[in-house]
C-alpha cells in the first residue's frame, strides 16, 4: 500500500465517481461525523457520482439515498440497489420476487439451525431491514469468540450459503453478488457504464474483509488507516492508504480528490489561455 499522497492528479482527474464503504470507512464507530458528512458534500459539489457500497440493509440504503448527497447505494453486499430518480428512490432487487421468497425461506431455516448450534450468537439489530441476507452481530454490540464465529461460518457453508464478514457482522446469503460484482452491475444498470471503463473511472474506499472484492476490481482503491487492522484477513489490500482512520481518513481522501481536480482544472484553463494568446 502506498501513501495517499502518491495518488496522481491524472488518476484523480479521470474519476467519474467514488464508491465507498460505510462502517469504519465513512462512519466512525457507527457515527457520521460532521467532518465526514462535509467531505461527502465536497465530493458531490466537485461533480462526482457517489455510491455507498455496503453490507448494511437495503432499508437503510433507502433512507441514505433520500437524505444524503449521494446518487445511489449498493446494499447487502451487492444484492439490492437503491437509486435516486428525481425526488424518488427506486429499489432494484437483482433477482425475481419468486426467487427472493424461496431464498428468504432458506435463510429462515439457516437462522434456526444456528440458533440451536451457537445459542450465544445473536442476529444483528438491523436484520428487519434486510431483503437478501441475514447478519449476526460479532463485534458491533457484543463480541463473539472466534471459535463460535467459525461454527457459524461452517454451518452457513454446509447449507450451500455464501458468507461475508465485515468489521461488525458475519453475513449469510444465497445470492451470487459480492460488493464488486454488485457495484459493477449497478453502474451498468444506472449509467450504462462499460465494466472495464468503470473499473478505471470509479475509485473505491473501504476498510475490511468484505471490501477485498472491490480492492481487487477497481484501479484506484484506497483503505482508510484502520484497514491495517484487517490486513491478515484481506485477500487483496487497497493500493493506497490514508494517514487518518475511519471518517477522518475519508475526509483526508476527499480533500486530496477535490484538490487534485482543482489543480487539474487550473492546468487545463492555463493551457487554454496560453493557446488563446
Ligand atoms: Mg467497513
Amino acid at each position: 500500500m502506498r501513501p495517499l499522497i502518491s495518488l496522481t492528479e491524472s488518476d484523480i482527474c479521470k474519476l467519474q465517481g467514488v464508491l465507498f464503504d460505510l462502517d469504519d470507512t465513512l462512519l466512525t464507530h457507527g457515527t457520521l461525523t460532521r467532518e465526514a458528512y462535509g467531505a461527502l458534500w465536497d465530493l458531490a459539489d466537485a461533480g462526482l457520482r457517489l455510491v455507498a457500497v455496503t453490507g448494511r440493509p437495503s432499508g437503510w440504503g433507502e433512507v441514505l439515498v433520500r437524505q444524503w448527497p449521494i446518487a445511489a447505494a449498493v446494499t447487502e453486499n451487492g444484492a439490492v440497489w437503491i437509486a435516486r430518480e428525481g425526488k424518488r428512490v427506486r429499489v432494484i432487487d437483482s433477482v425475481s420476487a419468486e426467487e427472493r421468497r424461496s431464498r428468504r425461506m432458506r435463510l429462515a431455516l439457516l437462522a434456526e439451525e444456528i440458533r440451536q448450534t451457537v445459542p450465544e450468537a445473536a442476529l444483528a439489530d438491523d436484520v428487519a431491514s434486510r431483503v437478501s441476507d441475514l447478519a449476526w452481530d460479532v463485534s458491533e454490540h457484543r463480541k463473539l469468540a472466534e471459535p463460535q464465529i467459525d461454527t457459524i461460518l461452517k454451518t452457513i457453508r454446509q447449507a450451500n450459503g455464501r458468507t461475508t464478514r465485515s468489521s461488525v457482522h458475519v453475513h449469510a446469503t444465497f445470492d451470487g453478488h459480492d460488493k464488486a460484482s454488485g457495484a459493477l452491475a449497478f453502474l451498468r444498470y444506472a449509467w450504462g457504464e462499460d465494466e472495464t471503463r468503470a473499473r478505471a473511472q470509479y475509485a473505491f474506499v473501504g476498510d475490511s474483509e468484505n471490501d477485498a472484492a472491490c480492492f481487487a476490481a477497481f484501479a484506484v482503491t484506497i483503505g482508510v488507516a484502520n484497514v491495517s487492522e484487517h490486513l491478515a484477513h484481506l485477500s487483496v489490500p487497497p493500493r493506497y492508504i490514508t494517514n487518518r482512520a475511519r471518517g477522518s481518513g475519508f475526509a483526508e481522501l476527499s480533500q486530496s480528490i477535490v484538490k487534485g481536480r482543482d489543480l487539474g482544472a487550473d492546468r487545463r484553463t492555463g493551457r487554454e489561455t496560453e493557446r488563446e494568446e
